[in-house]
C-alpha cells in the first residue's frame, strides 16, 4: 500500500507520519517512511538545492520540473521497489504537494503539472493520500510553540516568506485537489490533539485497508 501526507506549512504531518509508521509497526506490517521533496540520495540533493536556492528566485515552472526529477528517482528507487515487495510506503509529501505550490499557486500551466505527474508517477498513484487541513494562523502558532519548545528557529517553512492569503490560498488548493480526487483523497481536520488526529488517521486507515 502507498500512502500519502499532504497539506500547508506546520499542520504536523511528519509527526503523524511516524505515529502511522509506529502503528503499522504494532500489527506487524513492513513499512517505510519517505518524504518529498526528497526521499533518496539524488532527490534529497534536489531538495536542498531547490529550496537553499529559493533566495535565487527559481520560477514555479523550473521549480516543478526539477521536483519531477526528483520525484522520478524516488518512484523508481525507492516507492516502486519498496510496493513490489509488499512493503508499505509512507510519504509525507507527494505529488499532490506540486500541483498546489507549483500549479495552482505558482501559477504553473495545469497541462505542464499533469504532463510531469503522469511521467514521473509512472502509474504509482498512492492508494490513499491523507490531507491534514488546518487554518494557517493556527499552523503559524504550532510552528513558533514548537520552535520556542526545540530552542530553535523554524526552518524550511514558508512563515517567513509569504503572506497570510498565500497560506490561505494553499489551504484552498489543498481541499480542491481533495474535490477532484474523492476516492483517493481524504481530508482530515488538524486541528485537534496529536493524538485525537493519530487515532482518527489510524480509523481511517484500518477501514481502508482492513
Ligand atoms: O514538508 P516540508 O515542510 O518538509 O517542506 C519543505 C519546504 O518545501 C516547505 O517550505 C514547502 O513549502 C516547500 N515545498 C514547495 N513545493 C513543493 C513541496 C514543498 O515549495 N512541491
Amino acid at each position: 500500500r502507498f500512502i500519502t501526507f499532504e497539506g500547508g506549512e506546520g499542520v504536523g504531518k511528519s509527526t503523524q507520519v511516524r505515529r502511522l509508521l509506529n502503528n503499522l509497526g504494532r500489527q506487524s506490517i513492513d513499512a517505510v517512511r519517505t518524504r518529498e521533496p526528497g526521499g533518496t540520495p539524488k532527490a534529497e540533493a534536489i531538495r536542498s538545492f531547490i529550496l537553499q536556492g529559493r533566495s535565487e528566485a527559481w520560477g514555479a515552472g523550473s521549480e516543478a520540473v526539477l521536483f519531477a526529477a526528483a520525484r522520478l528517482d524516488h518512484v523508481h528507487e525507492l516507492i516502486a521497489p519498496n510496493l513490489d515487495n509488499g512493503v508499505w510506503v509512507i510519504s509525507d509529501r507527494f505529488c499532490d504537494s506540486t500541483r498546489a505550490y507549483q500549479g495552482l499557486t505558482g501559477g504553473v500551466d495545469d497541462r505542464l503539472i499533469d504532463a510531469l505527474e503522469t511521467l514521473a508517477l509512472d502509474g504509482h498513484t498512492p492508494d490513499l493520500t491523507i490531507i491534514l487541513d488546518m487554518d494557517p494562523e493556527a499552523a503559524f502558532r504550532r510552528v513558533e510553540q514548537r520552535a520556542i519548545e526545540d530552542g530553535l528557529q523554524a526552518t524550511g517553512d514558508r512563515f517567513e516568506k509569504e503572506e497570510l492569503d498565500w497560506h490561505q490560498r494553499l489551504r484552498q488548493n489543498f481541499l480542491d485537489i481533495a474535490r477532484a480526487n474523492p476516492d483517493r483523497c481524504k481530508v482530515i481536520s488538524a486541528e485537534q490533539s496529536e493524538e485525537a488526529l493519530e487515532a482518527a488517521i489510524w480509523s481511517l486507515v484500518s477501514d481502508r485497508f482492513p
